[in-house]
Order: C-alpha cells, then sequence, then structure tokens
C-alpha cells in the first residue's frame, strides 16, 4: 500500500485474483471485480459483476441427491474491452513486453487506475492509460475510460469493446460441479447509434437485467464519430473499431454503461432505463465529480487517524483499516437504505458462499450503528422482511417463534448447502452447519445494540421488537427441560465453532448445551421481557395481540432465563458443549510440522479418513465469543441470575484455555482473539489485530480472498479500534469509555454517530477530548472510567484519565 492506496507495480498472474478482490469497484448497488477490461474468465482471471439481492436458484444432481443451491448472480462483463496494433494480436499483457505497468486503487476517488507503456513483438512502444469508476451518486453507473498513444508508430488501431453475457458462475473452483448458467439470454443489439444494450434473464428468480453502454471516442478535444462493426451473440454484443492513429496523437475512449434490473424503483422499464441513463451523453469527467463529494462525505464520516509510536505501524494499519472501510462502504453503502438486501459475508466481491448472508453482521453491524445508523437498520429490515419465513421454518422444524436460517439469500428461507466438497479429498460431505440456531441470537443482539446507539423509538416499536419477541419464542420453545439436572437445554445445535457438528460416532448430527447458544438464548430472554420498558404500554399491548403472546409465555421465559443449563469442566472451564471434556487433546506440534498451515485441520482430518468431531479443537472462537459480545459485569450478572459462580479468574482462565485449542480457521477468529485479550495481555491483542488486518490484503488463508472479501473480520478490525480499545459501550442509555490502548498506540481520532449527535472523539492514553457538534438535540449522558457526566450539543469537554 501506498499513502492511503493499493498500488501493484508488476502484472502478475499468480497474485492477479487476489488483485481483482482487493481492486474490486462497488457502490453497495452493484460491484464489479478488478479484472482487466481484456480478461476473460480463466485460469488467471475472474472478470465478475454483482448486484445486491440478485439471487438465482439452480440444481444439479449430487452423489444421487437432487440439491439446490441459490447464489448471487455473476451479470454480465460490462467493462469487455480490448485493442490490437496494425498485424498484430489483442493485447494481453502477457505478450508484450511491459516496460511500465502500474494498477493502483485510489481510495480516495474510488478509481481503479492502469498505466502501461508496452513494447510488442513488431518493437513498437504504446502508451496506455485508463481509469473506471462505479459511481456513488448514481448507482446505476459505471464508467470506463481509456487513453492511447503511439509513440514511435502510426496505422490502425482497432478496438473492440462491448457488453458479454457468456458468463457463468465459475469463481470458486469447489463449486464448479454444480450448475452454474444462471442466465438466459433475452435480447442483445446495438441501437441509438452509439449504445449496446444486453437484456438477460435470471432463470429462476426471473430478474431482468439490462445493460446499457454508450462509446464515445475524442482526439485532440474533438469528438470522432467512427463506423463501427456489431458483432453480435445471444448473449453479448459490441462495437468494432478501426480508427487512425497518428503518433503522439492520443485517442480517448470513454464507455458510459448502466446497470438497470426488474428489482428497480422508480423505472418503467429495465431497458428503457438503462439505454436511457446510457445514452445521456454525460463525460467521465462529470460523473467523477458528483461521484468525489460523495465519497469525501463518506470518509468524513468513517475517518480513523491513528498515531504510533512506531511509524510504519502507524501507517501501514491506518491504510489498510482504510482499505477495509472502503470495501465495506462499496458493499454496504448508504443506497442499500433503499434496497431489500442483506449484507453478504463475503462482500459484493466474489462467489464464495454464493453471496449469502450469515451471522457476521454481529460482527460489522456495530461499527454502522455508530458511524451512519441507517446502514444498520437497513440491514435489520432485510431481516424483519423475513420474519414471516422465519416463524414458518420455526414451525415446520417443529418450533414456536423465529428460527433465522444460518444462511440466507432472497427470501430468507435456509440456503446453507447440504453437501460441501473438501478439496483435500474431493469427497462430498454432510453439511450440518444449518444447525447454527445462534443466528437469532445474533439478529437480537443486533436489534438491541442499534436501539442503544440510536434510540429509534418507531423502529423498535414497529420492526424491533417483534422481531425480538419472535426469536425469544424460538429460543423457549426450543428448550427442553431436564428434570433430573433442575435446568433447561438446548439440544443438537451447532456453536460457532464449525469443527463440531456432532459427538464423534453418534448417529445424528448436533451438540448439546453449546455454551454460547445457551447463554446467549438466556440473553435474548430478558432482553425480550424488559422490551416492554421502551415501548409505550398501549403499543407493547398490540404487538403482543398481533402475536398471540401471553402473560404464560412470559412467565415461562423468566424461569429459563434463571435457570439454562451451562456446562462447566476442569473446576471453572465453560465447555464448549456438554461432554467436550471427553475428547481428545489434539496434537497440534504435529500436525503442524506435517502440514505447515493447519487453519482448515477440518478438511485434513476428513482427508486422512478422521474427524476434527473427536478433538479439542476449534476452527474458530466459540466460547470466546461471551467475551467478545459482553463486559465482565454483563457476564458476571448472566451468570448470577443463572446461579453459576464466575471468578475473577473466569475470563482468563477460559482465553488461556482456547486459545491454546484454536485454529483460527475463520477470518473472524483472530479479531475475537484480539479483542478478548486487549485489557489482558496488550502484546498478543496487537499481534492477532494485526494478522486480521493481513487477513484479505496478504490472503492469509491461503486462497480465500480471491473469491470474495472477509465482511465480518474487516469490520472487526474497525470494531476493535472503535470500540474494543477505547472502550466504548454503549449500555443503559450511557455511552461508556474506558480506554486501554495497545501499547505503542499513542492517539485515535474518531467520529461516531451517537443518538443523532455527531461527536468527535479523540483519545490518549491520559486523556479523553469529546466535542459534539451543534444541533437542537437532547443532552446525553457520558461515562467515563464509572462517573457519568451529562453533555449537550455544541459542547466540548476533556476527561483526565
Ligand atoms: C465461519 C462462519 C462465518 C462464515 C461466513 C465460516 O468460515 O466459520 O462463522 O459466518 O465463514 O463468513
Amino acid at each position: 500500500m501506498n499513502e492511503r492506496n493499493l498500488v501493484y507495480r508488476d502484472f502478475n498472474p499468480r497474485q492477479e485474483a487476489l488483485r481483482e478482490t482487493l481492486c474490486t469497484l462497488g457502490n453497495g448497488f452493484f460491484a464489479t471485480r478488478g479484472a482487466t477490461p481484456e480478461s476473460k474468465a480463466d485460469d488467471v482471471h475472474y472478470p465478475g459483476v454483482y448486484a445486491a439481492g440478485c439471487f438465482n436458484r439452480l440444481e444439479t444432481k449430487l452423489a444421487g441427491r437432487i440439491i439446490e443451491n441459490e447464489c448471487m448472480v455473476n451479470l454480465p462483463n460490462w467493462l469487455d474491452h480490448s485493442f490490437r496494433l496494425p498485424g498484430g494480436d489483442w493485447f494481453n499483457p502477457l505478450a508484450v513486453e511491459l516496460l511500465y505497468y502500474c494498477q493502483e486503487l485510489d481510495l480516495r476517488s474510488a478509481s481503479l487506475k492502469r498505466s502501461m507503456r508496452i513494447r510488442d513483438a513488431a518493437g513498437r512502444h504504446t502508451r496506455i492509460e485508463e481509469q473506471r469508476m462505479i459511481s456513488m451518486a448514481q448507482p446505476h453507473l459505471a464508467a470506463y475510460t481509456v487513453t492511447i498513444w503511439a509513440e514511435d508508430w502510426e496505422g490502425v488501431l482497432e478496438i473492440r469493446s462491448g457488453l458479454d453475457g457468456n458468463v457463468r458462475n465459475s469463481g470458486v473452483q469447489r463449486y464448479r460441479a454444480l450448475n452454474n448458467q444462471h442466465l438466459l439470454p433475452v435480447s442483445a443489439d446495438s441501437v441509438d447509434g452509439q449504445v449496446l444494450l444486453l437484456e438477460v434473464m435470471t432463470s429462476q428468480s426471473r430478474n431482468h437485467i439490462a445493460m446499457a453502454a454508450a462509446l464515445r471516442f475524442w482526439q485532440a478535444d474533438k469528438e470522432l464519430l467512427p463506423q463501427f462493426q456489431i458483432e453480435k451473440t445471444a448473449r453479448s454484443v459490441s462495437h468494432h473499431y478501426e480508427l487512425e492513429l497518428g503518433r503522439e496523437q492520443p485517442l480517448i475512449m470513454e464507455k458510459l454503461v448502466s446497470l438497470c434490473s426488474s428489482r428497480d424503483r422508480a423505472i418503467s422499464s429495465p431497458a428503457l432505463a438503462a439505454r436511457t441513463s446510457a445514452a445521456s451523453g454525460m463525460r467521465y469527467a462529470e460523473l467523477e465529480r458528483p461521484h468525489g463529494i460523495l465519497w469525501h462525505q463518506l470518509w468524513q464520516h468513517f475517518y480513523f487517524d491513528i498515531e504510533h509510536e512506531d511509524p510504519e505501524d502507524d501507517a501501514e494499519s491506518e491504510q489498510i483499516l482504510d482499505l477495509h472501510i472502503f470495501h465495506l462502504l462499496q458493499t454496504y453503502s448508504p443506497h442499500v437504505i433503499d434496497l431489500d438486501v442483506g449484507l453478504p459475508a463475503r462482500g459484493l466481491h466474489g462467489e464464495a458462499y454464493r453471496g449469502h448472508i450469515f451471522w457476521d453482521e454481529l460482527f460489522v453491524l456495530p461499527m454502522f450503528n455508530l458511524r451512519m445508523p441507517a446502514i444498520s437498520r437497513a440491514h435489520l429490515l432485510y431481516r424483519y422482511r423475513r420474519l414471516q419465513q422465519a416463524c414458518s421454518d420455526a414451525r415446520a422444524a417443529g418450533y414456536e417463534g423465529a428460527m433465522y436460517p444460518w444462511q440466507s439469500g432472497s427470501n430468507g428461507r435456509e440456503e446453507s448447502q447440504e453437501l460441501h466438497l473438501n478439496p483435500k479429498s474431493g469427497n462430498w460431505i454432510a453439511d450440518n452447519s444449518r444447525l447454527q440456531r445462534h443466528i437469532g441470537a445474533a439478529v437480537a443482539f443486533n436489534i438491541c445494540h442499534y436501539y442503544q446507539a440510536t434510540k429509534d423509538e418507531e423502529f423498535l416499536s414497529r420492526y424491533g421488537a417483534e422481531m425480538l419477541l419472535e426469536i425469544a419464542r424460538f429460543w423457549a420453545s426450543k428448550a427442553t427441560y431436564n428434570s433430573a439436572r433442575e435446568r433447561y437445554e438446548i439440544l443438537r445445535v451447532m456453536g460457532p465453532d464449525e469443527y463440531h457438528d456432532s459427538y464423534p460416532d453418534a448417529d445424528l448430527p448436533g451438540l448439546n448445551n453449546n455454551a454460547y447458544t445457551n447463554i446467549l438464548a438466556v440473553w435474548v430472554l430478558i432482553q425480550a421481557l424488559a422490551v416492554k420498558n421502551n415501548l409505550p404500554v398501549r403499543r407493547f399491548k398490540e404487538i403482543c395481540e398481533e402475536i398471540q403472546l401471553d402473560r404464560e409465555e412470559l412467565e415461562l421465559w423468566e424461569k429459563i432465563s434463571r435457570r439454562m443449563y451451562i456446562p462447566f469442566h476442569d473446576d471453572g472451564i465453560i465447555s464448549q458443549f456438554e461432554g467436550y471434556e471427553t475428547l481428545k487433546e489434539f496434537d497440534w506440534d504435529s500436525y503442524r510440522d506435517k502440514y505447515g498451515d493447519i487453519q482448515r485441520l477440518d478438511r485434513i482430518l476428513e482427508a486422512e479418513g478422521d474427524t476434527a468431531n473427536r478433538y479439542k479443537a476449534s476452527k474458530q472462537a466459540d466460547v470466546l465469543m461471551l467475551f467478545y459480545l459482553f463486559s465482565a459485569d454483563e457476564l458476571a450478572e448472566l451468570f448470577e441470575r443463572l446461579d453459576y459462580p464466575f471468578g475473577h479468574d473466569t475470563i482468563p482462565r477460559n482465553i488461556d484455555y482456547y486459545l491454546q485449542r484454536t485454529s483460527h480457521g475463520s477470518t473472524l477468529s483472530r479479531v475475537v482473539h484480539s479483542w478478548v485479550l486487549a485489557r489482558g495481555n496488550r502484546p498478543e491483542s496487537w499481534q492477532f489485530f494485526k494478522q486480521s488486518l493481513k487477513g484479505d490484503v496478504e490472503d492469509i488463508q491461503g486462497g480465500t480472498t480471491p473469491e470474495g472479501i472477509h465482511a465480518g473480520a474487516m469490520a472487526g478490525t474497525i470494531d476493535l479500534m472503535q470500540r474494543c480499545f477505547t472502550g466504548l459501550e454503549t449500555r443503559d442509555d450511557v455511552l461508556w469509555l474506558n480506554p486501554r490502548l495497545p501499547r505503542g498506540l499513542l492517539s485515535l481520532a474518531f467520529e461516531i454517530h451517537y443518538r443523532k449527535h455527531e461527536m468527535r472523539i479523540y483519545l490518549t492514553a491520559n486523556a479523553i477530548r469529546i466535542a459534539i457538534e451543534p444541533a437542537y438535540e437532547m443532552p446525553i449522558c457520558v461515562g467515563v472510567k464509572s462517573e457519568r457526566y451529562w453533555m449537550k450539543a455544541g459542547e466540548t469537554r476533556e476527561f483526565i484519565l
């Protein structure tokens, strides 16, 4: 990284897939991978275009079964563009001498640039400068511009530029055995002079997609109107030009693209909307200006200034944090506020996990809650619109309330795959991850935290309370009473750690009493019982009437929330699940010696004919998630309510225990470990933080980032700065700050949005300065260490620690 930009100074085919992900541009409505315009999907490149919420289902016969998968659809490639010199071949960076090559993702202007100076086989020198953007100001528009200089030759330059719908979802090797042709051709044509129009339809969801592109040329400020040949197939259309090029007489081409779909609002038809806006005659620079303004505004809301005693550490952390903010905003920009889309775990950057929405919002929404809460609200509304589906899924499984799916897509039904491929062994294995019922608790957690950060009463009253109550109702119906123990239990589920999905040698999948799930269920029940305190009496009554919730049910919730079973072993270690202590210790050293990278231990063991289920070895934080989500005080209260001991050494002992037994096979794991160590072991916490920062830029999982960013881990690194190192909590109507900066971190400055106030926070090891922007809003209560202070709009206050 250079300054705030991501810069690559060579063309490296082995790195290309990773760079395409990291150089993806998007605006929340759609995104495009940073593939070169001349590339097609092959072993090196994967041009991918994805629109938020555009899913399609396909069936495949696999291992004797018909399975159905819903995927975020790879849409036609709008970049599709190449050129050739007289008598030469179409441009291929590997077939020419690259005298200069520089690809730069510019985070401030949100554009991707490439500059090249090439010498071809005939010894001719040519310079090429190109740039692209996906407009943050006009979400349907994208643009590409290229300037070509013939340095020491002249002649006819051929240019081919089009819209290519010959695409499939083939970006993830592991999924290639599955059917992947999601698009049906509708029409491909050249219309209105210089405009190309391509229409396709998703085969099952019947999303009608129209893409239009206007191609224009200039030489020395004079617009050219060259003749062209139209080349088209059922799924693609392009223009083929022959242009006379003089020595050092630059030729400029601009391609303005519009993408519309039948999911859009305020249009009469996708084709008409797309071709009208593409033909608007707007130049690249005209589109660039408002795009730049919007990005500038976003950076004002999301900035972080950090000062570290090691300037290199300082620069590197700040740059990568910026890259993370950038990609999160490209996936989840203010445009999602008007869309019905969830947050895909791997962004709009690739096809891993098929664009599905998991519990990763638990790691992402806290960042938005305190920066741009309207984005969190939009995501929670995605969940609300799928509440009925979650309720009918619960009923079908024999429960009550809302059972949110582990993987969610278009309509909120369960989209987790039934089988997954272990690329190490080539085996298709049953995928039980849908048993991660804790996803519902993540939704509830986000509702409560969004409300604490915003006090958005209208949201709570219309949507949040109902979801929370239905989720609580699910937990109450999922819990069963064990009279021998005189405790409630939650049976046959999976915790966050995906290495354990059943007991060794058991016939049925699922584990009993996963501590994380049980404690979260209790927490949800408590929140649901308290929700009436935040609603007008009449409204609470109305909701209870609507969902037929009566006093008896509430009494049962109260009981369960006091008598849930939590397993322990080794005198104070919270067992990940009941029976965990009987599993074998795993021989970490010999597996590390044998395999080096053992992040995906589950695959290694399965390929050896063994299973991770037999060992005390976790993919990711599970019990430790409790210390990530709750403060020591909150946990002490929960344990007391449940009548279990919670000593001063419970947290450090459990951290130490599980730290030694985790392979960090999920990028989320390091975020959690950095968080839970932040108070007790600052150097180790900082190490985990640094590793989390490198998760995507260096693809530390060895091959997963080319398939998409890890949105949860990216947001987690930001949240570590925002809430963890600052000790920032929004609890009981107080904004608490209790900083413990990592050693070496001298200061931290950022802005938050709390209960309608814009606040600037500046922290050092010894002081906190809070400045609240002037506004006509109610005063807020700020807590520093354990003291509370009232602050009003326009006030600045400094607290010495
Ligand atoms: C992790 C899950 C996560 C998913 C999507 C998996 O590898 O184990 O916790 O939700 O990736 O990011």
